[in-house]
């Protein structure tokens, strides 16, 4: 059957590059891993439904803290929150500022996750809404108060609002029809309003240096796709933005990113099944033991502004 890039739309009909089992063991088969000959983005090969893809996320999949975490488990998890999570949120937020030049403005976070990112931005003064297609999530969310979220696939919504800002935070890579998705999030954007895309690229060192053990890769089929820098500037022109601007995420989160690759226990997959506490310390383990040279890897990304993961910031392309 004939594929196309879902970035950049050449023919992609190339030997796989890797082929690949699900790290996270949620489903048996392997999968091909093909790169566009055009725009050098990869893809799953066939590509999955939005439905098939849905089902391969397990519990826990998005970091959140509950009231039935107890003892260890919580303190290494309120660590994580303090050192990792919330810090890379403020720095979220301040860049979103720095688009938009000014506090106070609304944001949507479309696959919002357990709605941290999006308390951290209403504790900045934001006027903050999610949307996120996990009831799981959702619940959690509406269990805490205080945040509206909108349940159900941005493109199925009826929104009749419009936002200052959109954002899409490790999302976009998820999606089998992302062109749908942008479409329908453009119609939310007030003029002059920002679409911010944190998206991991294959121009990164990590990607280059650990292939299809870097954590972009060994996420899919999770992850549907991963694009470059010019394919995914190519869908977003077609789409009708132009890029403001760009930068790669801190260091520190790129380092996770390396140790997530390097030691994938250091994450999730193999500790399914095995208690909280357990589970907690073995990714605590894993990231302690490869978070530094993750941080020299880190370092030479910032050089290239290419990251294993990296935030763009668009605007709608003004007729001339
Ligand atoms: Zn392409």
């Amino acid at each position: 059957m004939p594929m196309f890039c879902l970035m950049c739309g050449a023919p992609c009909n190339q030997r796989p590059i890797f082929h690949i089992a699900d790290r996270l063991k949620m489903i048996s088969c392997h999968y091909d891993i093909v790169q566009c000959p055009a725009c050098g983005s990869v893809q799953v090969s066939p590509l999955p439904s939005e439905d098939e893809i849905a089902g391969l996320y397990p519990v826990g999949y998005n970091f959140k803290i509950e009231s039935s975490d107890r003892g260890i488990s919580r303190a290494i998890k309120m660590f994580e929150w303090r050192v990792f999570y919330r810090s890379s949120f403020q720095r979220n937020y301040r860049m979103l500022r720095r688009a938009v030049g000014r506090d106070g403005f609304s944001i949507l976070d479309v696959g919002c996750g357990s709605g941290l990112r999006l308390q951290v931005f209403k504790d900045a003064g934001c006027e903050v809404e999610g949307n996120e297609t996990s009831a799981a999530c959702v619940e959690h969310i509406h269990s805490i108060g205080g945040i509206p979220v909108h349940h159900g696939r941005i493109e199925t919504l009826n929104i009749s609002r419009q936002y200052d800002v959109v954002t899409m935070f490790a999302l976009l890579e998820h999606l089998a029809d992302p062109l749908s998705v942008v479409s329908a999030v453009k119609k939310l954007l007030k003029p002059g309003g920002k679409l911010v895309i944190q998206v991991p690229v294959v121009d990164s060192i990590q990607f280059k240096l650990l292939g299809r053990r870097s954590a972009m890769v060994s996420d899919m089929p999770r992850h549907v796709f991963i694009p470059s820098l010019s394919g995914l500037r190519a869908f977003m022109v077609r789409e009708g933005f132009a890029q403001h601007s760009c930068c790669p995420v801190s260091l520190f989160e790129r380092a996770t990113l390396f140790a997530l690759g390097i030691m994938p226990l250091s994450s999730t997959p193999v500790t399914y099944g095995r208690s909280p506490t357990v589970r907690t310390l073995y990714r605590v383990l894993g990231w302690g033991l490869t978070v530094f040279p993750g941080l020299l890897v880190a370092l030479m990304e910032s050089f290239t502004r290419a990251g294993a993961e990296t935030v763009f910031v668009f605007e709608i392309k003004k007729e001339v």
